[in-house]
Parts: C-alpha cells; sequence; structure tokens
C-alpha cells in the first residue's frame, strides 16, 4: 500500500514537474498555475487578475485621462519584438511613461504584450458582462520608484497596465500593422525581430482615452504578484480579420527546431473573483448596467402566460 502511494507520488512529480507555465496542458495550464507559482494560488480575498467587468462598479468623478507622456513622439533606436513562448511582447525601451488618472507616482513604460484566442475562440483576459473580446492588449509600467521589477513586484501599486480590448472588423488597422506584419519573423519562441520605433498613441483609441475602468489586481501570468493597478479602457482597438487571424494561427510557443511545434492560442488566464474589492469607472466611462438577461427573463415569461400576446406579437414582428 505505502509502495503504491509512493510510486503514484513519483509519478506525479514526473507527470507534472515544468520549469515553465503554459494554457494548453492540464499540467502546467493557468489552474494548474498554483501548483508551481504559491502567488498564483487563487485564495479567499486574494486580488486576482483578469476579472470581469459589470455593474458592480462604482462612478469615480476624480479619475480623468491618464498623463501618456512620450506616447506622441517617434523614438530613435529601435525596440524588440519578441516571441517569449507565451506572447508577442514589443519592448519599447526608454523614453515614455504614465501617470495622473488616479496613479500613484509616474510609471515607466517597460512593454506591451497580446493575449489572443483561435479562429474559433476568443481570448482577450478581462472580460464585459461575461463577454470576451478577441484580443486584449496589456501595455506594462512600472513606478519609477523602484529600481527594478522586483521590487516593483513586491509593492501592491508597483505596476500599472493599460489594458485594451481588441475587436475585429473587415478593415486592415494600418498602424497594427507595424506589429502584424513582422509576425512572420516572430513565429517561433525566442525569435526576435527590430521595430523601428513610432508614435504608440498611433495604436490606441486616441479620443476615447477618458474612458476607462479601474481596480488593484495581479499579474495574469506567474508568478500572479498582486502589484498592480488596473486601467481597462472601455473603447476597443480594431484590427481586421486577417490581422488577428496571423496571431491566431502563425504563433507557436515552441522553438523552431523542435520535434513537436505547438501553436499559441488562447493565451489567458481565467477569470477571478472581485471579493471586496472596489471597481471604478472614470468621470467619462459608461456605467455598465445589470445584466440585459435579466431583463429578458421577465418579458418572456409574461408572453408565455399570455399566449395570445406572443401570437400578436409574433405575426406582428
Ligand atoms: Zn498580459
Amino acid at each position: 500500500m505505502i509502495w503504491i502511494t509512493i510510486t503514484v507520488l513519483i509519478m506525479s512529480v514526473t507527470l507534472s514537474h515544468t520549469d515553465d507555465f503554459c494554457y494548453d496542458n492540464h499540467h502546467c495550464d493557468p489552474y494548474a498555475w498554483g501548483d508551481w507559482f504559491q502567488s498564483c494560488h487563487p485564495i479567499l480575498e486574494a486580488h486576482h487578475s483578469p476579472i470581469n467587468l459589470d455593474h458592480s462598479m462604482s462612478r469615480n468623478d476624480s479619475l480623468d485621462a491618464l498623463l501618456l507622456d512620450g506616447f506622441n513622439a517617434s523614438h530613435t533606436g529601435h525596440w524588440k519584438l519578441k516571441n517569449n513562448g507565451h506572447s508577442i511582447v514589443l519592448e519599447v525601451g526608454n523614453g515614455m511613461s504614465v501617470s495622473g488618472g488616479g496613479l500613484p507616482g509616474l510609471y515607466h513604460t517597460t512593454q506591451l504584450h497580446f493575449h489572443w484566442g483561435s479562429l474559433i475562440s476568443n481570448g482577450s483576459e478581462h472580460t464585459v458582462d461575461q463577454h470576451r473580446y478577441p484580443m486584449e492588449m496589456h501595455i506594462v509600467n512600472v513606478k519609477s520608484s523602484h529600481p527594478n521589477l522586483t521590487s516593483a513586484l513586491a509593492d501592491p501599486t508597483g505596476l500599472a497596465v493599460l489594458g485594451f480590448f481588441i475587436d475585429v472588423n473587415y478593415i486592415d488597422n494600418v498602424h497594427f500593422g507595424q506589429i502584424s506584419q513582422l509576425l512572420s519573423s516572430v513565429a517561433y519562441k525566442g525569435e526576435m525581430a527590430s521595430v523601428k520605433p513610432f508614435p504608440l498613441i498611433s495604436l490606441l483609441p486616441e479620443n476615447s482615452l477618458s474612458k476607462y475602468y479601474r481596480y488593484h489586481g495581479s499579474l495574469t501570468t506567474p508568478p500572479c504578484s498582486q502589484a498592480v493597478l488596473w486601467t481597462m479602457y472601455e473603447v476597443p482597438i480594431y484590427v481586421s480579420w486577417s490581422q488577428f487571424k496571423q496571431f491566431a494561427t502563425r504563433i507557436f510557443s515552441t522553438e523552431k527546431d523542435e520535434e513537436h511545434v505547438t501553436h499559441l492560442h488562447d493565451n489567458f488566464r481565467h477569470i477571478h473573483p472581485i471579493f471586496s474589492r472596489r471597481i471604478y469607472a472614470s468621470k467619462d466611462a459608461k456605467l455598465l448596467s445589470a445584466s440585459t438577461t435579466h431583463l429578458y427573463i421577465p418579458v418572456l415569461a409574461v408572453l408565455l402566460l399570455q399566449p395570445t400576446l406572443t401570437v400578436v406579437l409574433i405575426y406582428g414582428l
């Protein structure tokens, strides 16, 4: 009996051991991260991300648009586009920072990256009334008072991440093309491409940047540190279906010379409870109303109880 137990334990450790996290295998996917990164355990009252945004938020009139310093400039030098096996990351060097909008200080912009779905699934991390968008972009900023990322991750407000939903329509987004056109150069894990710096503001919904939601949460990848002030923008970025498809079908989580190549898609963490956290809508953001599902149920009930009215309504339509 003891031997059986030990054998099972050894097998379990052997099968589960990984030095990396993943999204597509139950040994290392987001539900297993807590086994290897204790801080990823969604314990009671923990402030994890992502979350679902819904009507349980309140207006905060002091939340104006953030100051996006350097986002309008064309910086010198080169940015680096990388495939790190979990996402496509654009490292943007120095020269940009964010502040204001209720942030407690100045935050230096370090990188942006993406989360996406597949040809048959949406892949944003946050959801709005349970609706998941096709993609989500995160612009990561580190509080300027910290000498390094390790120090920032120990501070509940060490990072400020700006999150943008990405939706799909029929028109190529020429600005987004500056990234999507280079994806074939970074298809495999470890690959890197040089990017000519461009004004980052061109990627963003420039006229709607005062509309956002704010809450305190975590990194959505290990070590899941509860160190992030999240700013989730209400208005999405739009890209074409073919631009979305390049992410969904042309990126791999494996290196080029690996025997078994694995597509990288659906690289999002599951939704976490809000617990006692407060979620705020900025001064200009739309407050989300109670889910429309609640409104449909009484109407349906009335129709079912009144067959004559149902017939009238159906033929009337
Ligand atoms: Zn992210």
